[in-house]
């Protein structure tokens, strides 16, 4: 029973030579296609090289040796700089929902909902 059991997280398990194989890294016990920030959700081998063969194996076949590491690379970088991208946008959003909340607050205070120069100062 427990050698079964080892066995099969182990299948489930997300190898590093997968990185460069099919570029795709590990993300949240999912594996992540950075060709296309495709999601696929079961972390085994099978499905993963179903994925990049089926999609990306033509245009990403002729990349080997050092040239496949370098394009892994320049993936993950891309990535990267579109999430931080994400999370300042979504930084930005937040504080502009909360300016225009305290300007709501300031109009409910008042009673009326007019805007003059102190209260935009206020807010
Ligand atoms: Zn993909």
């Amino acid at each position: 029973m427990e050698k079964k059991r080892k066995i099969d997280s182990e299948c489930r398990t997300f190898q590093d030579k997968w990185n460069f194989q099919y570029f795709v890294i590990e993300s949240r016990n999912k594996a992540l296609c950075l060709i296309r920030n495709e999601t696929i959700a079961v972390l085994k081998e099978y499905y993963i090289k179903r994925h990049y063969e089926s999609k990306h194996l033509q245009n990403y076949s002729k990349y080997t040796g050092s040239l496949r590491t370098e394009q892994f690379e320049a993936l993950k970088r891309r990535l990267k700089s579109q999430q931080s991208l994400f999370t300042k946008a979504n930084t930005e959003q937040e504080s502009a929902t909360r300016a225009s909340f305290r300007m709501a607050l300031e109009i409910g205070k008042r009673g009326k909902p007019f805007i003059d120069g102190e209260m935009i100062k206020n807010a």
